[in-house]
């Protein structure tokens, strides 16, 4: 037996023997790795109804956040204590989050599901309530499989703005994000008949795009977990989280700017979440991913403006 073959036959034994005495798979390891990034306590892992944990309220919240638990839920009781209850509403709360990210639809906040809570993310609600306090999601069966919705009333720009729609960078937004930003307008321009035009910061814009700090003055203050938020048409102000970091280039942990444009910008223009990963209207995005629009987002933009039928 030559060296070579004597020190592959070592290697082998040696990993048996790794594999037999440390009994770690890569399923724990990948574990291990997740519930390190929470963006909730450790000890939440596992819960499921009535159990009653500490910090089950920050779930609670979080849920409440994105339209999965309903608005007039108290997660403050009567004695201004947190309610830290598991019961029955949070548990069916987190059955529709499962089903909104194509997970297990436990109802028990596993590894799985407090990894996904913990993505980085657009705070536009994926579910909105309706006027009889049910949740609803405004979508359509015109294109089969698709995953795409709108905002609640469909709400669209008129049709006397002609899809011309003028855009500002205002409130000392960096200047190395413009173009960035650009780009995302012209690749919407080039699969929709909108037009954009970019306008000075004092002159009137349909989208006003800057970046703002926690609490900024629309009742939707930032959170740890929110990249940037957009309102639908009619308004358009668009709001990038400035305590993220962003980059132009694909750059190891942080945000794609043009990736997450591009998803505000489907806000912007009418289209709400989508639950199709591949789409760019899904609501959480990874830092250094690099995103296009899907079919799944051109559709449902062309089905909100009824195939743009009036445009000269
Ligand atoms: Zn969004
Ligand atoms: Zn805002």
């Amino acid at each position: 037996m030559d060296f070579k073959s004597s020190s592959l036959q070592l290697f082998l034994l040696l990993l048996a023997s790794i594999a037999l005495f440390h009994p770690i798979s890569t399923h724990d390891l990948d574990h291990i790795h997740k519930s390190s990034h929470f963006l909730f306590p450790q000890h939440l892992l596992g819960s499921r109804k009535d159990h009653n944990i500490e910090g089950i309220h920050s779930v609670k919240t979080y849920l409440q956040r994105y339209g999965y638990l309903r608005k007039n839920y108290n997660i403050i009781d009567t004695n201004g204590a947190h309610n830290n209850t598991f019961d029955y509403h949070l548990e069916s709360a987190v059955k529709k989050y499962q089903k909104f990210f194509k997970l297990n639809e436990s109802g028990i906040l596993d590894v799985e599901t407090l990894h996904q809570m913990s993505e980085s993310r657009c705070s536009v609600p994926d579910i909105f309530e309706n006027d009889d306090n049910e949740t609803s999601v405004t979508t359509s069966k015109l294109h089969i499989g698709s995953k795409y919705t709108f905002f609640p009333g469909r709400i669209k720009w008129p049709s006397w703005k002609k899809y011309q729609l003028k855009y500002s960078f205002i409130r000392n937004f960096p200047e190395e994000f413009k173009e960035s930003v650009s780009a995302a307008f012209m690749i919407w321009y080039e699969r929709s008949r909108f037009n954009f035009t970019e306008v000075v910061e004092n002159e009137e814009a349909d989208i006003r795009i800057s970046f703002e700090v926690g609490n900024h003055g629309d009742w939707h203050p930032f959170t740890k977990e929110v990249l940037a938020h957009t309102f639908g048409p009619g308004d358009g102000r668009f709001h990038f989280n400035a305590e993220q970091s962003f980059s132009v280039e694909v750059t190891y942990g942080k945000y794609h700017v043009r990736t997450l444009a591009l998803h505000e910008l489907g806000h912007a223009l009418g289209l709400a979440h989508s639950t199709n990963e591949d789409a760019i209207m899904f609501p959480s995005l990874s830092p250094n991913v690099v995103k296009d629009l899907d079919m799944d987002d051109v559709n449902g933009l062309w089905e909100l403006y009824d195939g743009f039928d009036d445009a000269e």
